[in-house]
């Protein structure tokens, strides 16, 4: 099955292949075969599936055929990052006719261009396109084409009156797509309930619908830190060794700053993405990393959420995720459209389990490393089965001992400590056994 099966306009299929996109992939080809045909799309897709093509592909085709007089098409994003994802990919598959422009409506963003002069799609994030709707500044009326992204997020991000506002007012649409990670849930049911009229239920693999799927051609590392400064030792290492284009992840904004900080004086130069930055700097630090003048980028799950960022060969945890689906979502940054990629987890001692979990979770082996000089092995634990268990030998660490050495040390000292005391203090009232006898007596008297 290739593109050329679909009935599409020629320009559209030049773009499709200057994209280098050979062959629809399967999100592509269950979608773009009924949405062309006008049926509702109710989709779950796995990340770095083709979903943008999946849902842009009919979209133009349709509207081509059939211009509206007016914004004809409505692409609503979680965040303005996807947002102004979507409308590149969009732009690309626009080039070479002048029927259908395409535009944004996000925060940030200036508020005169489709204000004054509305194009034919928008791609747009629910509160400013409410805001956009209720000053009365733009018309949905003529909107032939909705299609709403990532409709899990918008949930999770509090957004769920808003696109329900707006979706009850566009009257006139013909053809809706609804797209979430995970199709289960209230909320979403309630969403497909209110958008989508019989919708054709597309799903990658039947039954595998509660998860994000990890990315085919990944490997699984962990390397065990005992504290920050471990972390950043290791994660130097590493980028010194590999150097290859890098995500690290870390858990708050705050944290961005320290990690690129020491970072720095380390003499990395990374590009860093979080909550607090303005448009413009988000702008300049996703195409500071695109376009290869920094081949690290630390940033914040919110901050990432969704981005297609091209050939990142690895995706470091430096603090691990606070669940698995997040770590899934992380993983998939890498490793994209059939690129090999690696998750580096770096992991302090609490957080041994949760590897456990995230084994079983995503069914990918996560290989426990050492490094000479730089970090042990993962110490052993009851708890840990098989392959978490395993054990570096101290040889392999290559350093004087490590985390086991420490903390036998640490354990011997403990032992003489006692037995010092227990000679300091023979002859001496054991005063915890009087007290002992004490509460029994009284509670025997009562
Ligand atoms: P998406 O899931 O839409 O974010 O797409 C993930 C990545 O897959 C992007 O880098 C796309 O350019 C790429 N991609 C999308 N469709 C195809 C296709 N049919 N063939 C090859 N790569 C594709």
């Amino acid at each position: 099955m290739d593109f050329s099966e679909f009935l599409l306009p020629d320009f559209l299929k030049d773009n499709i292949r200057a994209l280098g996109w050979e062959k629809p992939t399967p999100i592509q080809y269950l979608c773009i075969k009924d949405a062309l045909l006008g049926k509702d799309i109710l989709g779950g897709s796995p990340t770095g599936s083709g979903k943008s093509g999946a849902f842009l592909i009919p979209l133009i085709a349709r509207l081509f055929a059939k211009k509206s007089q007016g914004i004809g098409a409505l692409i609503l994003e979680p965040t303005r990052e996807l947002a102004l994802q979507v409308e590149a990919v969009l732009l690309k598959l626009l080039q070479g006719q002048s029927l259908l422009r395409a535009g944004t409506i996000i925060g940030g963003g200036s508020r005169e261009v489709e204000r004054d002069d509305p194009s034919d799609i928008i791609c747009a994030t629910p509160g400013r396109l409410g805001e956009y709707l209720k000053k009365g500044w733009i018309s949905t009326d003529e909107v032939q084409v909705y299609v709403i992204d990532e409709a899990d997020r918008m949930l999770d991000m509090g957004f769920k009156d808003e696109v329900n506002s707006i979706t009850a007012a566009l009257k006139k649409r013909s053809l809706t797509m609804l797209f979430s990670a995970t199709l289960e849930g209230r909320g979403i049911r309630d969403f497909a309930e209110v958008s989508l009229h019989n919708p054709v239920e597309v799903r990658l693999t039947a039954g595998e619908e509660t998860a994000e799927k990890m990315p085919e051609n990944l490997s699984a590392r962990a390397y065990y830190a005992a504290g920050e400064p471990q972390k950043i030792r290791i994660l130097s290492h590493l980028l010194t060794t590999v150097p290859e284009r890098a995500i690290v992840f870390v858990k708050q904004k705050e944290k961005v700053g320290k990690v690129e900080s020491a970072l720095r004086r380390l003499r990395f130069s990374c590009a860093t993405l979080h909550g607090d930055l303005s448009m413009n700097e988000r702008k300049a630090a996703i195409r500071n990393f695109t376009e290869g003048n920094k081949s690290i980028l630390i940033a914040t799950d919110v901050a990432a959420r969704g981005l297609d960022l091209p050939q990142v060969g690895y995706v470091y945890n430096y603090d691990m995720p606070p669940n698995a689906a997040v770590y899934v979502h992380r993983a998939g940054r890498t490793a994209r459209a059939g690129q090999k990629g690696v998750v580096v987890s770096l992991v302090m001692g609490n957080e041994m389990e949760f590897l456990t979990k995230l084994e079983n979770y995503t069914k990918v082996p996560i290989e426990k490393r050492a490094i000479a000089n730089v970090c042990a092995a993962f110490p052993s634990s009851s708890k840990e089965g098989g392959s978490l268990g395993k054990r570096v030998s101290r040889a392999s660490t290559g350093g004087h001992g490590g985390f086991d050495k420490k903390h036998e040390d640490k354990d011997k000292a403990r032992k003489i400590k006692l037995r010092l005391r227990d000679k300091k203090n023979k002859g001496k009232p054991d005063f915890a056994a009087k007290r002992a006898k004490k509460a029994l007596r009284k509670q025997n008297a009562e």
